[in-house]
């Protein structure tokens, strides 16, 4: 090799490291420019009343402290976090379907499929559990309390830009179905966060759904934890054809696309 070619050389591999620096800079900016065109405002608020409240978790009284401190997901550069919360384990079974599914067992399945889409998009994700477990002591005094407590402490202490706790409704009237997510009365980022993943449920998973995001003063998860949170129900297990569907893997995978889609969309500062 000459002297010429040999500076031919350099100069081209100087080239290809600035266009691979380019590419590598570019696919990670990326993640958050999830451009999915406008979100839908539904404007029918026909529900059955009552049954968003079915699924009270523990309660408690306690002050709130909607911190409300926004989509953190720039914070410094590193990756967003986000909390999912898989609602209730071992002990614990949630609601009992009319055909006998577990709400704790939907909840966990479509939790884990979420923490892999949220993965992919490079988000950290954070589980409160990973298992049939619950976050409690075997020998608790209130195995329940101890278990919202610790879940509660658990988003506090990890400071998430978003947490969602995953749950499946009931009501004791068969014909009640379809998603619907809460947040909390007092909480303009729940709201926002709520409504978000709530349309992209309707429109990925149920277009049928009439169901609009709900605020609730009483949720235990709701009222005490700090960062922008949403309950997420999928759907009733007192229905037995909705049950059916949560059941199958085709229809976990599209609710958990679609949560994922919301929390994209609100950390991309969405509305
Ligand atoms: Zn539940």
């Amino acid at each position: 090799m000459n002297d010429f070619e040999q500076k031919l050389l350099s100069m081209l591999m100087g080239v290809l490291l600035v266009v691979s620096m380019l590419a590598a800079a570019k696919e990670a900016a990326g993640y958050m420019a999830v451009s999915t065109g406008k979100v839908r405002t539904g404007t029918v608020g026909a529900e059955a009343s009552g049954e968003g409240a079915a699924d009270a978790e523990a309660s408690g009284t306690g002050t709130v402290a909607a911190g409300d401190n926004a989509a953190g997901a720039a914070r410094g550069g590193e990756l967003p976090c986000v909390v999912v919360d898989a609602g209730h384990g071992g002990w614990d079974p949630g609601k009992v379907g009319i055909g006998g599914t577990l709400e704790k067992d939907l909840n966990l399945e479509i939790a884990l499929i979420l923490k892999q889409y949220l993965e992919a998009d490079d988000i950290r994700v954070i589980l409160t559990r990973d298992s049939d477990e619950g976050l409690y002591d075997e020998n608790a005094s209130n195995k329940k309390v101890q278990d919202m407590k610790r879940r509660v402490a658990l988003i506090d202490e990890a400071h998430p830009a978003v947490a969602v706790s995953i749950h499946q409704n009931s009501y004791h009237e068969e014909p009640v179905h379809g998603a619907q997510v809460f947040y909390y009365t007092n909480s303009e980022e729940g709201r926002k966060l709520a409504e978000l993943i709530q349309g992209e449920m309707t429109e990925k998973a149920d277009p049928e759904n009439k169901r609009q995001a709900k605020s609730n003063d009483s949720y235990y998860l709701l009222k005490r934890t700090t960062v922008p949170i949403v309950i997420v129900e999928c759907g009733f297990l007192s229905n037995s054809s909705e049950e059916e569907r949560l059941n199958t893997k085709s229809y976990q995978d599209r609710l958990a696309w679609a949560v994922h889609m919301g929390i994209l969309r609100y950390l991309n500062g969405q509305e």
